[in-house]
């Protein structure tokens, strides 16, 4: 057991307590018990003196007392019983005192009591009772013995006690140095007591598993970022072969050349994409912020898709943000719209104000999302079954890329959408 662990100075703290309370309750207890003797003592000595007194007044006088005693009549002898021999009985008259207890040795007491009286004369009775055992003696000497004992009883049961407390902990630290990037396979059993040590093992649990989710996301993030860059890499290769292969003419050598450029334009977006989905925190944004005319910046996008967007309210908007983030976010949806929306049917584009909230809608009657397909979409790379349209390109970024910068700006991304009836995007600032 290492000296500062947390079992250590558990232990030791308990042990100190422990020994403080043990002391003052024998401590205590031995004050009690010999005030009490004392009392007892007292009175019976008490009572014997009102006996004599009394056999004093009915001249009935004997020794059969269990003290002995003296009577002073006018401060000379008057009586003096065979069990009385208190050699110094002057020094304790003079006292100003009634009741006196000695102690003779470690097991044995003596006890003086003075009266004094004055009918059928002016006198004094002194009492003297001696080896009167000393009781409290008896019980310090047992608890002398029984206070280690009870001492080392407990901290055996604290120990344990401990034990049992710190032992999910122990579980706990040996499970998370098992857990590795690669193996997160390690939960802990569930306590059956419902207590701290249960939500600590939970919360340890729950932690394994979003970890686990965590790598699991970045391994596809991974293979998928892998497989975008290897399709337009292997574009370019194949481009580069034909062309050192043999001898070819200009028009082939541009054809190439423009075709290897094509795709590393599209690795360059590829690369563009995932820098936005990085680039800023809640915390960075912020400092990012200017004054950003919303309408304007739809105008801007609507103008290029003149003959396909129609716009069913438009107002004039302006609110503190991240002017390139709310650009992609407009253009994002609005491009999907018209990807996934034949020609001949509408897209309207609505912004707005109520209750305090800025919308911006886009409802389409395009080609829409599978129901099951809804909650995955605005995951990185996600790109719903690829054979809906082979011609359409893209990498499955721009949804997250749009609610990553929604989210920067606290605001909410809803889609709505049915199966070959439309799509409708909503987004509130
Ligand atoms: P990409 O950048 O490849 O378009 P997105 O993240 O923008 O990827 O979209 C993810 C998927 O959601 C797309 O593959 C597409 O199938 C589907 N999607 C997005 N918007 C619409 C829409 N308006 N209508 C139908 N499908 C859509």
């Amino acid at each position: 057991m290492r000296f500062n662990s947390l079992k250590s100075r558990v232990l030791s703290w308990f042990i100190i307590i422990i020994f403080i309370l043990l002391s003052s309750f024998s401590y205590a207890l031995y004050y009690f018990l010999e005030q009490s003797i004392n009392l007892r003592i007292e009175t019976s000595l008490y009572n014997t003196v009102n006996k004599i007194k009394q056999a004093i007044d009915t001249q009935n006088l004997t020794d059969d007392y269990d003290s002995g005693f003296l009577i002073l009549k006018d401060n000379k002898i008057f009586y003096k019983s065979p069990k009385f021999n208190l050699k110094k009985y002057k020094f304790y008259l003079k006292q100003n005192q009634e009741f006196f207890i000695n102690e003779i040795n470690e097991y044995n007491i003596e006890a003086i009591y003075i009266s004094k009286f004055t009918t059928p004369f002016n006198g004094t009775i002194i009492l003297y009772k001696q080896h009167i055992s000393n009781k409290a003696e008896d019980v310090e000497d047992i608890l002398l013995v029984l206070n280690p004992l009870l001492l080392l009883f407990l901290i055996i049961i604290g120990n344990k006690l401990i034990d049992k407390v710190l032992n999910p902990i122990k579980t706990l630290t040996a499970t998370a140095k098992q857990i590795t990037i690669k193996n997160f396979t390690h939960t802990i059993d569930i306590p059956k007591n419902d207590n701290e040590i249960k939500e600590l093992v939970e919360a340890f649990n729950e932690m394994i598993t979003r970890l686990d989710d965590g790598v699991k996301t970045l391994d596809r993030f991974n293979s998928d970022l892998s497989h975008e860059i290897n399709t337009p890499l292997t574009v370019i290769k194949g481009e580069l072969e034909l062309c050192l292969k043999q001898k070819r003419d200009e028009k082939f050598y541009k054809e190439a050349i423009s075709k290897a450029l094509q795709q590393t334009n599209q690795i360059r977006q590829l690369t563009n994409s995932l820098l936005t989905l990085t680039k800023y925190s809640k915390q960075s944004i912020i400092q990012t912020f200017t004054k950003v005319y919303l309408d304007s910046i739809l105008l801007n996008i609507c103008d290029k898709y003149q003959d396909r967007l129609t716009i069913k309210r438009f107002e004039s908007i302006s609110i503190e943000a991240n002017e390139t983030l709310i650009y992609l976010i407009f253009s994002n949806i609005i491009e999907n719209s018209i990807k996934y929306t034949p020609k001949d049917k509408n897209i309207y584009i609505s912004l707005f104000k109520a209750k305090d909230k800025i919308y911006f809608i886009v409802e389409d009657e395009g080609i829409g999302i599978p129901k099951d397909e809804l909650k995955n979409i605005t995951k990185r790379f996600y790109k719903v079954s690829k054979s809906r349209n082979k011609a359409i390109q893209g990498f499955g970024l721009g949804l997250s890329i749009v609610k990553n910068s929604i989210e920067l700006h606290n605001g909410n991304l809803q889609i709505d959408s049915i199966i070959n009836k439309g799509t409708k995007v909503t987004v509130v600032f």
